[in-house]
């Protein structure tokens, strides 16, 4: 069977759920080798294995935390070499796609980006997109060298298959252009104990209906009572009501959760860009004629101020 390389995404060698998804997809097009890199790589192994990796590739070297993304470049490419694979799955992050681009470029393949979905084609892989703010689903193919595809977060489940996960050592010598950027300074956002927004299952956001930067502790009290992320409209991150790195849509995150509910929030085509993929949404609205109500799934025609607070209750007393 084809060897699909997954580039894993860790902490200190626990691994980012976007990852463990990707083995899911790189199972159905082939047998995945996870390329783990940098501190804690080889600590991923007992995990990656879990989920179906048949081999773990790690490198450690003080170049992969010392500068920006080429050296990391460098040892996929150095995987890349080693195993010949039938694609390359990479995770959706901002860090991730450019990765998945500098080896597309350099293996001068094709390369497909925030794929939703992936399935085993005749010609290859086969991977579904949400594209034009979310107006049409596309199925494309790469037809040049080997693909290369990013996924996006929350696209496919994580499923337990053991597999060998047997670990070996890469070799990787840096290209010159490695040392080309430094990391000089690294600036630890302050956490807020939620969940990373686009990895989140639910995501709770509000919008000029919160009316108010101190009113989004209505927005957070639902949220942390369903163990939620907050996510925001361009409309309440432009009054600086909540923070730029929580806005949801076409300039913002885009966010494919289980659940999504929308507060105060009219249903732009920019906004819907970036959630209209998620599986279940709610929306909470004073206006029955807003726009969010053509898409969602449950829609409360209400005033939030009075609607959220309840919900919130309501979900603390189960
Ligand atoms: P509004 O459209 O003003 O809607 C507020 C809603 O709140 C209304 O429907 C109102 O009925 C409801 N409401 C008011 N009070 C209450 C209450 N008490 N209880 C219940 N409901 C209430 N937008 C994004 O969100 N993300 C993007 O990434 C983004 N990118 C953009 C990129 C470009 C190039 C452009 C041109 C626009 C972009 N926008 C984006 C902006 C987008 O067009 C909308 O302006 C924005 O999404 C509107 O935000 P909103 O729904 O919060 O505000």
């Amino acid at each position: 069977m084809a060897e699909v390389l997954v580039y894993v995404d860790h902490v200190d060698g626990a691994v980012r759920k976007p990852t463990l998804e990707l083995l899911t997809l790189a199972r159905r097009i082939g047998e995945p080798v996870a390329v783990a890199l940098g501190s804690g790589a080889e600590a991923t192994a007992a995990t990656l294995a879990e989920h179906g990796a048949v081999k773990v590739l790690t490198a450690d070297a003080p170049e992969f935390t010392d500068y920006l993304v080429v050296p990391k470049v460098d040892a996929l490419q150095a995987a890349y070499d080693a195993v010949s694979p039938a694609a390359v799955l990479v995770p959706s992050s901002a860090e991730g796609k450019e990765i998945a681009a500098r080896l597309a470029v350099r293996i001068e393949s094709g390369i497909i980006t925030d794929a939703i979905d992936l399935e085993a084609g005749d010609e290859g892989p086969v991977a579904t997109q949400s594209v034009f703010a979310a107006a049409f689903t596309t199925k494309s193919r790469i037809s040049k060298g080997t693909p290369v595809i990013t996924v996006k977060p929350n696209s496919a489940p994580v499923e337990a298959a053991p597999a060998a996960g047997a670990v070996e050592a890469l070799t990787v010598s840096f290209s010159a252009q490695a040392t080309g950027t430094k990391v000089t300074a690294r600036t630890p956002r302050e956490s807020t104990g939620r969940p990373e927004l686009t990895e989140a299952a639910i995501v709770v956001s509000g919008g000029r209906g919160v009316n108010g930067a101190e009113n989004f502790a209505i927005i957070e009290a639902l949220a942390d009572s369903l163990g939620a992320a907050v996510g925001a409209s361009r409309a309440a991150v432009d009054a600086g009501w909540y923070p730029h790195s929580n806005q949801v849509g076409q300039t913002g995150k885009s966010v494919s959760p289980q659940l999504y509910i929308a507060s105060g929030i009219s249903g732009a085509i920019q906004h819907r860009a970036g959630m209209q993929t998620s599986k279940t949404i709610v929306a909470i609205n004073k206006d029955a004629e807003a726009p969010i109500f053509d898409l969602v799934d449950y829609g409360v025609v209400g005033d939030l101020f009075e609607v959220v607070p309840q919900l919130t209750d309501e979900v603390k007393s189960r």
